[in-house]
């Protein structure tokens, strides 16, 4: 058995990274697709599953399964002690202080609807500003804008440039008076745009506003510390982190969440209930009205564990060799435009290519058994600004190879023949 913690990261990381054990571990990979080998680069907007992720639901409902924090029987108990459990990994991977500044939700989109409504709606009122910037995912704008509308509040868009980088100086020039909140994207994912959090961070809190960030890209490519960062809140879903779908995290700080209002009322938030008056729970049930997807959040610490043992340093380093690779080879095709050039980039690859439609790119592309996204990718406004309809993009995950990523451009150059 390989011993993941063993490796670290050099120059011959392709040939140190498990590879071969990772595709191993990854069932789905063995699909053929149109009577070819399955070359999933669609990662960016849903990650495949582990034997671990996928053996750990079914072992928690054939075995651990009852509903959490209401039983004495010993079956609600095991399955709450493995839903904290959950959370207890969820809290050492992310690096936060507190399980109580772990809310389980849905996903990215939810996270960021619960502190539009919930922070937003006690702290920001008619003038005020919220700050975003001009490369966010959809489920970082609406919720915004929603609560623009209800409370009277002006929403202010950061510009990028044509490379699909943040101009960091007119971004903090943005940072004023008004403003109550700031919310980016740590990594983009329409363009694969790192964003330099850090440093917007620190001129948000010198003025003491605070920072959520989009972590949905970010959280399966790189270590992700948010006592080191030191946002305010972090977004992410877990099946972009290998996990299952329909389960996601809220991470927030405790004196922020504390002086937060309950998003939505129900079962579990409460700590006692009259026709009167109804006392809310401690956090961070506060947060979670009735019964969450329990089997999915345990199923998310099991692939919290899987990657752990990989390493996300190491993780990062393959993907960065993947991404340098992809890019190289990209630049090589005749009537190929990448659309996000920057220098700072996680393991995304948005092109388009002269004369046909990145529809057309997708549709063909699966027919050689290859599956890549084509569309706005949630990200409208950054189709607009390059001044496309659309991108095809590869997005790249830890069982990905350098040979996938030849299948990929050989492809590309095979439609480009017949339609360019
Ligand atoms: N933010 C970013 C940057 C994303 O890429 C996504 C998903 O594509 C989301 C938010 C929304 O995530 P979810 O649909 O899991 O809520």
């Amino acid at each position: 058995k390989i011993k993941y913690k063993e490796y670290t990261p050099n120059k011959q990381t392709m040939t140190q990274f498990p590879i071969d054990k990772i595709r191993n571990d990854f069932p789905i990979l063995n699909e053929k697709i149109r009577n070819k080998p399955l070359v999933y680069l669609d990662n960016a907007a849903s990650s495949q599953k582990p034997n671990v992720v996928i053996d750990c639901i079914s072992h928690v409902y054939r075995h651990d399964y009852a509903n959490v924090h209401r039983g004495v029987h010993t079956l609600s108990v095991r399955s709450t002690d493995k839903f904290e459990g959950a959370r207890e990994k969820i809290k050492d991977f992310i690096n936060a202080e507190s399980d109580k500044e772990i809310i389980f939700t849905k996903g990215t989109t939810e996270s960021i609807n619960l502190v539009a409504q919930s922070y937003g709606k006690d702290n920001i009122k008619a003038g005020d500003e919220i700050l975003i910037s001009a490369m966010e995912h959809h489920s970082n704008i609406v919720p915004w804008q929603m609560l623009c509308e209800q409370t009277g509040a002006i929403l202010k868009v950061a510009p990028i440039n044509l490379r699909g980088e943040l101009i960091l100086d007119q971004f903090i020039k943005l940072i004023g008076d008004k403003t109550r909140l700031v919310a980016v994207a740590h990594m983009s994912n329409a363009l694969g745009t790192i964003n330099p959090v850090k440093q917007i961070i620190a001129a948000a809190h010198d003025k003491n506003i605070p920072v959520l960030l989009d972590g949905a890209q970010a959280i399966p490519h790189m270590p992700v510390d948010v006592q080191e960062l030191d946002c305010d809140f972090y977004a992410f879903s877990g099946h972009k982190l290998y996990g299952p779908s329909g389960i996601g995290v809220l991470y927030g700080k405790q004196a922020l969440l504390e002086a937060m209002p309950p998003y939505q009322g129900g079962g579990d938030m409460i700590r006692r209930v009259t026709f009167e008056e109804t006392e809310y729970n401690t956090l961070p049930y506060k947060f979670e009205a009735g019964t969450p997807s329990i089997a999915d959040a345990i199923a998310l610490g099991a692939a919290i564990d899987y990657l752990s043992a990989i390493g996300m340093d190491a993780i990062a380093a393959y993907e960065a060799e993947l991404l340098d690779y992809a890019t190289e080879q990209a630049k090589k095709i005749k009537g190929l435009r990448i659309v996000g050039e920057a220098s700072e980039k996680g393991a995304i690859l948005s092109f388009v290519l002269d004369h046909i439609h990145p529809h057309d790119i997708g549709t063909m592309l699966d027919s050689l058994g290859i599956a890549v996204r084509a569309g706005h990718h949630c990200a409208m406004p950054v189709m607009d600004f390059f001044e496309v309809p659309a991108t095809a993009r590869a997005s790249f995950a830890i069982y990905n190879t350098k040979q996938e990523i030849d299948v990929l451009m050989n492809g590309i150059e095979s439609l480009i023949e017949v339609f360019g």
